[in-house]
């Protein structure tokens, strides 16, 4: 029995993805279940809408908790009752200090801490004082109730740790029921307990926590005795992955949103188009261990790709529109050209891609002065265009200001498909869509969010912010097959890369994504070595 324990502050990012194929993971392989349960001990930073985001993210990666949903909150009465047990037993305490004060009074990793002067309080003073916390009788931060543990332990954990606080905050599911709350420490695993888990896999900055963990187990009459294991976060270059600064990248205006398809929360990442397949895969290969590291964003990236080839269908499209007139090829005439949708996988099947006298092709695959190495489309220069003729270039026409407005060529008819007869052959193939039957698309391409592995590294991460993470193309030009694909799909756009239909698509005016090109960064890493 397991359980993805989050907290309902923000939205999950890709580091939680590691605990939840971790933890979903290792039950489903012992014929176990893993529990969803919301962490909902602080009412003040907590949101439905975080709540509701949380669950579908869990559901798109892949997973299912079945009718296995808590929430701490569930059990706050029983943790209430719990703490009653320990102050009975002389092993809690109402502590009147100011949190400066038990601050202070904790002492530091070389210094002992100091009893608080309210340690010594009765059984009987320390209940009425902690009903009378429950009962709002305090202002907030007047009192709090600590265990009674060790002011001197060599773990700061043990130095009669917080358990309860006062906040007067109303709380998304428990309403005004409650002015008191109580800590981390002291909620998780006794949910853990409640709930029957039997390993209770964490982050390894929880380790140090572990010992009281078993504290409270030992101390309290809980049903069962779950054990703590921790694991080292996953971590991803040029990404923060702290709830904390991804807050501060959505309130400050540095990106649209949480969904923002830069932002490494699992929404951003479903609208940028990565396949949840991918990032299960990604966090499996990364593996599980005790140390630190960092996981390359190219690996991801890698596995993104792997996944997408596999699966996308193939397209064309057109980002950067240039002109082409095929003077030879008759005025009226359309005809169908046959193309294979996923050249990995057969069962895709084939489509029909209208072709007409005039065309676009991509901008940057004409040069007017080509040099050595540019082996596209240049005056004079013959080329072939997927799944139809080659073509050659004839005419480069301008405008006023010199700008290249379009190219006058001439087709040969018989390299209908893409061959010539007489054996000759062309360097380069390029995509193409016929002006008539192009549908206009917004095309946003995406870049790293950060241009530098570890941003923050030496100051504020904010000034790591790769200032061009997004290029907006207003005009780009589509295959009109691609004028009924819903919002969420992924396809290749032939040499481009892969594109996702954004949910900012209206009727008439597609969006689009850049989910990733087509050049493996990690292939060529892992090449070189
Ligand atoms: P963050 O530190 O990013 O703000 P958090 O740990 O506060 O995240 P929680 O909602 O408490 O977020 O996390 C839920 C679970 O996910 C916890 O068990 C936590 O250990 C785990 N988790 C969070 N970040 C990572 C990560 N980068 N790698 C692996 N597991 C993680
Ligand atoms: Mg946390």
């Amino acid at each position: 029995m397991t359980r993805f324990p989050p907290e309902p502050n923000g939205y999950l990012h890709v580091g939680h993805a590691k605990s939840i194929c971790l933890n979903f993971g290792i039950a489903d392989e012992f014929g176990g279940q893993c529990h969803l349960r919301f962490d909902d001990t602080n009412p003040t930073k907590e949101e439905h809408e975080f709540i509701e985001a949380i669950k579908d993210d869990v559901r798109w990666l892949g997973f299912d908790w079945k009718d296995q949903l808590f929430h701490a909150s569930d059990y706050f009465e029983t943790l209430y009752a719990w703490a009653e047990t320990l102050i009975e037993a002389g092993k809690a305490y109402v502590d009147d200090s100011s949190a400066e004060e038990i601050r202070v009074a904790r002492g530091t990793l070389t210094e002992p801490g100091t009893d608080s002067p309210y340690r010594d309080r009765s059984v009987e003073e320390n209940l009425a004082l902690f009903r009378a916390m429950r009962n709002g009788e305090f202002a907030d931060g007047e009192r709090v109730l600590r265990a009674k543990i060790d002011m001197a332990s060599g773990n700061i954990n043990l130095r009669d740790p917080v358990l309860y606080r006062i906040l007067h905050a109303e709380h998304p599911r428990t309403g005004n029921e409650w002015c008191i709350y109580p800590t981390y420490d002291y909620a998780h695993g006794q949910s853990d307990a409640i709930e029957h888990i039997t390993h209770s896999l964490c982050t390894l900055e929880f380790e140090a926590h572990r010992p009281l963990y078993d504290w409270f187990v030992e101390n309290l009459p809980v049903p069962s005795k779950p054990r703590q294991i921790e694991f080292a976060r996953f971590n991803l270059s040029y990404t923060v992955l702290s709830k904390r600064r991804l807050l501060l990248l959505v309130n400050g205006g540095h990106v649209t949103g949480w969904d923002d398809p830069r932002m490494p929360t699992l929404s951003g990442m479903r609208r940028l188009g990565f396949p949840p397949a991918a990032i299960r895969d990604c966090v499996d290969r990364a593996g599980v261990a005790k140390r630190d590291s960092v996981v390359d964003l190219a690996f991801l990236e890698h596995c993104v790709r792997t996944q997408l080839n596999r699966t996308a269908e193939r397209r064309m499209g057109v980002l950067r529109p240039l002109k082409v007139v095929i003077e030879n090829y008759p005025e009226d005439d359309v005809e169908e050209l046959e193309a294979i949708n996923n050249p990995e996988d057969p069962g895709a099947g084939t489509r029909r891609v209208p072709f007409s006298r005039e065309l676009y092709i991509e901008r940057d695959d004409f040069m007017e002065d080509p040099p050595k190495k540019f082996f596209r489309l240049a005056p004079g220069r013959e080329v072939r265009l997927r799944y139809a003729y080659f073509i050659t270039c004839r005419e480069v026409v301008k405008d006023a200001a010199g700008e290249i407005v379009e190219l006058r060529c001439t087709y040969d008819p018989a390299t209908r498909g893409g061959d010539a007869p007489d054996g000759r052959k062309v360097k380069a193939t390029l995509h193409w869509v016929s002006a008539a039957h192009a549908m206009a698309a917004e095309v946003r391409l995406y870049d790293h969010l950060f241009n530098r592995e570890d941003p923050g590294a030496d100051g504020d991460f904010l000034d790591d912010l790769n200032s061009n993470s997004l290029e907006v193309l207003e005009n780009a030009q589509l295959e009109p097959s691609l004028g009924n694909v819903p919002v969420g799909m992924t396809i290749q756009l032939e040499r481009l890369g892969y594109f996702c239909v954004d949910p900012d698509t209206t009727p008439g005016k597609p969006v689009f994504n850049r989910t990733i090109t087509l050049r493996d960064t990690w292939a060529k890493i892992q090449a070189k070595k």
